[in-house]
């Protein structure tokens, strides 16, 4: 078999980027994944004519403008912004934490009264230094709002008490005192016209690419396909979890095509509440503004993950990040191999700051 200068595994995000900014210098690359497709959790298939996000949502948002314009480059992207719905029992609220939230909440009008309440909550709270989850979203926008809007929803994605995460996972989302139901503060939004796929398709040209290869066997049959090897895997599974496991979450998805042209008015919808199975329900053709007679819905399930499934979000509490450090130690000893991404970085990535850490490490090859 031919030498490459890379080997490349897994053929997401950061993969992509990788192999396009390598080959882009004159290296060859070779990008395998596991799966059957390229494109990793942000791989998007046509059902009924609607790019559907297979692994779960993806919204790209950004403030870096190097960043936006080097997507820019593989897709057009449109207006979409996202400003997900809250159910919470028979009530419905709007997400972010905004004046339209804090008025449905309360009844009232004003970002005066608005903060007058929530500085008497957070009083009664007693919280002056928020040590976790808990702490913050109570002090960010006391109890009524971390009841009806954080606790159930936060447990279930997390399966664990609000006290026992950290309490940067709260502070993606914005608080603010404006009538403003744009989920993120980021100067640039959107969804690519035509779906993720494609952007990874056009980053892996000039590569060569296998899916369905699994890279434990595929190393062992061939020892010497590459100088370099960057691994976007698990950083524990590389390790044959010496050190013991890392704890990701996984979630699954029930997806649904339904004869209607609108279920529920909005791309994400949110289950606040403890007692509704799954967060979230994502009707897949708002992202883009869909017009198709029919319509597709995911119900997210959250779970623990186990071998065998797919791991998604990173468990960032401390017992993890301890280990995860010393996982990063060996990886420091691992010559010529790099590691990166949501999985071998262990980090709780958005897609911009995926492709910000390909770019610089692309550039420090
Ligand atoms: N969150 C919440 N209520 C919501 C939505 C989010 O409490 O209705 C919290 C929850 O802890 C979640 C975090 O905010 O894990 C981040 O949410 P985001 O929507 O950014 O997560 P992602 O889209 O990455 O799954």
């Amino acid at each position: 078999m031919k030498r490459y200068d890379y080997l490349i595994v897994g053929a997401g995000l950061y993969g992509a980027v990788m192999a396009h900014e390598l080959t882009g210098k004159g290296k060859s690359c070779l990008v395998i994944d596991r799966r059957a497709h390229i494109a990793g959790n942000i791989y998007c298939e046509e059902v009924e004519g609607i790019q559907v996000h297979k692994y779960g949502a993806h919204i790209f948002h950004t403030s870096n403008k190097k960043i936006w314009d080097y997507v820019n480059q593989f897709a057009e992207f449109n207006h979409y912004i996202n400003s997900p719905v809250a159910v919470y029992k028979d009530e419905l609220y709007n997400l972010p934490f905004n004046m339209n939230t804090f008025s449905r909440m309360w009844n009232i009008r004003t970002p005066q009264e608005a903060k007058e309440m929530i500085a008497k909550q957070v009083k009664e709270s007693g919280i002056t230094e928020p040590k976790n989850l808990e702490e913050q979203a109570l002090s960010l926008g006391g109890r009524d709002v971390y009841e009806k809007l954080i606790k159930g929803y936060t447990e279930k994605q997390w399966g664990r008490d609000c006290k026992e995460l950290p309490a940067f996972i709260i502070k993606r989302l914005p608080f603010r005192f404006t009538y403003d139901n744009n989920y993120f503060n980021d100067r640039y939004q959107g969804i690519p016209i035509g779906g993720y796929t494609a952007i990874v398709g056009k980053l892996l040209e000039g590569s060569d690419v296998r899916t369905g290869t699994d890279y434990f066997e595929f190393r062992r049959e061939n020892p010497e396909i590459a100088e370099k090897i960057i691994f976007t895997g698990m950083i524990d599974e590389y390790f044959e979890y010496k050190l013991g496991a890392l704890e990701y979450r996984s979630v699954r998805f029930e997806t649904e095509v339904l004869d209607t042209d609108n279920y529920q008015g909005n791309a994400v919808v949110n289950y606040t509440e403890r007692d509704v199975p799954y967060t979230r329900i994502i009707e897949h053709k708002h992202f883009e503004f869909g017009t198709q007679p029919k319509t597709v819905i995911s119900r997210e399930y959250s779970s623990e993950w186990s071998v065998g499934m797919e791991p998604y979000y990173p468990v960032n509490d401390e017992k993890n990040n301890a280990l995860f450090a010393r996982y990063r130690e060996l990886a420091a000893k691992e010559e010529n191999v790099i590691f990166g991404g949501r999985l071998g970085n262990y980090k709780y990535y958005d897609m911009d700051k995926v492709i910000e850490a390909a770019l610089e490490a692309a550039g420090e090859l």
